[in-house]
């Protein structure tokens, strides 16, 4: 039988993004997938119009059906919609042995919330529950709790910040800076470290911070430790940028 992976995720019309893309990751990594979705979004590749949350009660009668009777190697949080969703899958991944990566979406590139409420709450409820958080700059400084985060520098505090706060490790994308190289902070509580990545300019696409958090997620589903799991979903990332496309009139899509 192969790996089973959990997503819980938001649904991307357009498969640039989301459960979509989320799907089509783990199908290249050879892992089967089940899942839940947290919310409806309008878009298509130009951005996203709206999001729309299924309610936390919702997330967590399926959750709980579906886990007390499929077995799951990994789990792989995405756009939650709501705080109050946020808590609900928390509760429930309370339960769960298998490795959890979270991607912590706030918003689209475009500015459009895909999280209502308190992120704090989200923190509390589901930080201490992780393997791996895998910020971006904006979502590791709101998160931690910091103003920006400019440089290599404030990406080590944020990281050190969001393993206090409980994360097991903590990877912060630096690929926002303003840098000649791409570098990733990764901070497993006994290493900080500098992972330098080249920076491939595949123009405006969609959807990397899914498709980089689903193959880490896909890595340890399959037994991987975390630092191989980490690197292998970077050359995959890489080699994914390397062949976007366009697909309509707006963003490039990797899968
Ligand atoms: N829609 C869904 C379901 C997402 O998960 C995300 C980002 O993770 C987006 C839209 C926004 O993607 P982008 O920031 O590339 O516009």
């Amino acid at each position: 039988m192969p790996a089973t992976l959990l997503v819980i995720a938001g649904l991307d019309p357009t498969g640039g993004a989301g459960l979509l893309a989320d799907a089509r990751v783990a199908v290249d990594h050879g892992v089967r997938v089940v899942g839940v979705t947290t919310g409806l979004t309008v878009q298509d590749t130009t951005g996203v119009r709206a999001a729309n949350g299924v309610p936390g009660e919702i997330l967590a009668e399926q959750l709980r059906t579906l886990l007390a009777d499929v077995e799951v190697h990994a789990v792989k949080i995405g756009m939650l919609g709501s705080d109050r969703a946020a808590v609900a899958v928390g509760d429930v991944l309370a339960e769960v042995r298998a490795p959890i990566v979270w991607d912590p979406v706030v918003r689209s590139s475009r500015g459009v919330t895909l999280f209502a409420g308190d992120i704090g709450l989200a923190v509390k409820h589901l930080l201490r529950r992780v393997r791996v958080v895998t910020p971006n700059l904006d979502e590791a400084a709101l998160l931690a709790g910091m103003q920006r985060i400019a440089n290599v520098a404030a990406m080590r505090r944020a990281a050190a910040e969001l393993r206090e706060k409980g994360a097991q490790a903590v990877l912060v994308k630096g690929g926002h800076l303003r840098a000649s190289r791409a570098v990733d902070v990764l901070h497993d509580g006994e290493v900080i470290a500098e992972l330098d990545g080249e920076r491939i300019d595949a123009g405006d696409v969609h959807g990397t911070g899914c498709v980089l958090s689903t193959a880490i997620a896909c890595g340890l589903a399959t037994g991987g430790a975390l630092y191989p799991s980490v690197y292998a979903a970077k050359v995959y990332l890489a080699s994914k940028l390397r062949q976007s496309r366009v697909v309509g009139r707006g963003a490039r899509v990797l899968v």
